[in-house]
């Protein structure tokens, strides 16, 4: 549960979760043993807004940047304009930069200390992104971090590491597979995964 961004965010790191987060646990718990929701279908639920509504916006802003080189220049300019006007706008998305995947760079996303996440582009984040071992890990050693997530850089790549926060979000623009030249921008967003635009992953080149 990613934990309510009101407060000052330079707190250290909580090792139970916030209230709100207990009282939904709390919640769940009593509907269960009453027999009122089945937790499978709360995961099922859950699974489909971080993997397949989410990221859906997320994935129609980068195809739309890789089909219209103008929408592209304004997005890298003013982040936040160009999504808000595309309907992308709202809580823990106020403040949205987007950085862009190049031969020479590729870009990731974290937040050091805690979830702090695009939710209007890409849904609420999913555990990995929340936990310990990642938020610690994406600074000391990306590298090793992509390599476990099958991210394969070029040689000549650097890594950027993007610290999330209350006052900035980040969506990582991957780079555009080849062979797409033809695609509708439409058939170019299925090929945009949520881990591409958190920078663990890169876009998928069209099937073969
Ligand atoms: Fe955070």
């Amino acid at each position: 549960m990613p934990h309510d961004h009101d407060h000052d965010h330079h707190h250290a790191h909580a090792v139970l979760p916030s209230e709100p987060a207990l009282r939904v646990k709390a919640l769940e718990t009593l509907l269960t043993e009453k027999g009122l929701v089945d937790p499978a279908a709360l995961d099922a639920i859950i699974d489909t807004y971080q993997n397949k509504i989410g990221p859906k916006n997320g994935a129609e802003v980068v195809a739309r940047a890789w089909a219209d080189p103008a929408f592209k220049a304004a997005l890298l300019a003013d982040g936040t304009a160009a999504v808000s006007e595309m309907g992308f706008y709202g809580r823990q998305g106020e403040h949205v930069m987007v950085v862009e995947n190049t031969p020479e760079v590729h870009n990731m996303v974290v937040c050091t200390l805690c979830s702090c996440y695009p939710w209007p582009l890409l849904g609420i984040p999913p555990a990995w992104y929340k936990s310990d071992a990642y938020r610690a890990r994406a600074v000391r050693e990306p590298r090793e971090v992509l390599a476990e997530f099958g991210v394969t850089l070029l040689p000549t790549q650097k890594v950027r590491v993007w610290d999330s926060t209350a006052e900035m979000r980040y969506l990582v623009l991957p780079m555009r597979p080849e062979g797409t030249e033809g695609l509708s921008a439409e058939d170019l967003a299925t090929l945009v995964s949520r881990d591409s635009m958190v920078g663990t992953g890169l876009a998928q080149g069209p099937a073969t």
